[in-house]
């Protein structure tokens, strides 16, 4: 292994049901099946990043003091995660998202912030930030705490936030930004614009560079003043999109971490995204380093 990747984010469990049709208001319905899975954008990420090999991933998270907090650690290490400096809160619950699915595939979901909300950096955290060479975030906790990472990462280490789901950015998090990923929905919602290029031209005004995911057509980096440098992805069979987005950025800060020049680095994410969506679930999804090394090659 060589460098280090810091995913600072989410750790969620997620509790999915299928049903025949969604429920109305005040109607209780009998679920065909329940099932238990880790989810999460943060922890999805981190999984990704560690399964794809190359680089030590190590999640900045907080999960409650409960069963499921355990569960998560335990799943999270099972995939090759650091969780040392993943806190447990004694207040809160662990993360929980509620996922109702029906019989056309179309879901609800509702979450429940639980201990991401009180997520803090502790001295693991802090070391670990100081010693990264990608550090790796998302917006399922507070900005105030993927700002207080950024300024606490070692001076040239890469700051990539993927801006899911999308809010408004503080301007100081914003400065902090060496490459803010986004699709094409959440690339709309943050500038208002429709078209995907003028939206990337204005957030170009804040940040250095944008890479947007753009499903099946693959991606582009376009960086300030420069071509951008577009990426195809695979054609594949989607039978389930959910972590496709997680895969490609955990994949990604990992390939750079491991000092992968960039179009290798985004090849690879995109190959592990592919293969991500010809499968069912978030973690469950997400390939191993030989998988994607087959698909890229
Ligand atoms: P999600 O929210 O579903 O996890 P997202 O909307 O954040 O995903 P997308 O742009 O849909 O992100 O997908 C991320 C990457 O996954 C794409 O850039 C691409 O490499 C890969 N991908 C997504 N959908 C497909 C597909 N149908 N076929 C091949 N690759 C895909």
């Amino acid at each position: 292994m060589s460098g280090t990747v810091v995913v600072v984010g989410s750790i969620n469990v997620d509790v999915s049901v299928t049903v025949e049709a969604l429920p109305r208001p005040g109607e209780t319905l009998m679920a065909g099946s329940v099932r238990r899975s880790g989810g999460g954008k943060g922890a999805n990420q981190a999984v990704a990043a560690a399964r794809a090999g190359g680089a030590c991933t190590l999640m900045v998270g907080c999960v409650g003091d409960d069963g499921d907090g355990a569960d998560m650690r335990r799943s999270l290490t099972a995939s090759g995660v650091d969780v040392r400096a993943v806190t447990t809160s004694l207040d809160e619950p662990t993360g929980t998202a509620l996922i109702t699915v029906d019989a056309a595939a179309e879901n609800t979901i509702v979450v429940a912030a639980g201990a991401n909300g009180v997520v803090r950096l502790d001295d693991v955290a802090r070391e670990a930030l100081a010693g990264a060479d990608v550090v790796l975030a998302q917006l399922e906790i507070p900005q105030t705490v993927v700002l207080e990472a950024a300024r606490a990462r070692r001076e040239g280490a890469l700051l990539l936030l993927n801006a899911a789901p999308w809010a408004p950015l503080l301007p100081e998090l914003l400065a902090e930004v060496d490459v803010l990923v986004v699709n094409e929905h959440e690339a709309r919602g943050l500038t208002g614009h429709d078209d995907v290029d003028e939206a990337v031209e204005t957030l170009l005004a804040d940040v250095p560079a944008v890479l947007v995911t753009l499903g099946a057509a693959g991606s582009r980096l376009q960086r300030r003043g420069e071509d951008a440098v577009t990426v195809t992805t695979p054609r594949v069979t989607a039978v389930d999109t959910t972590g496709a987005g997680d895969t490609f950025c955990g994949v990604l800060g990992a390939a750079l971490a491991a000092g992968e020049p960039e179009r290798v680095a985004l090849q690879r994410a995109s190959a592990a995204a592919s293969i991500a969506v010809e499968r069912r679930g978030a973690q469950d999804a997400v390939p191993t380093a030989d998988e994607t090394t087959r698909r890229h090659d």
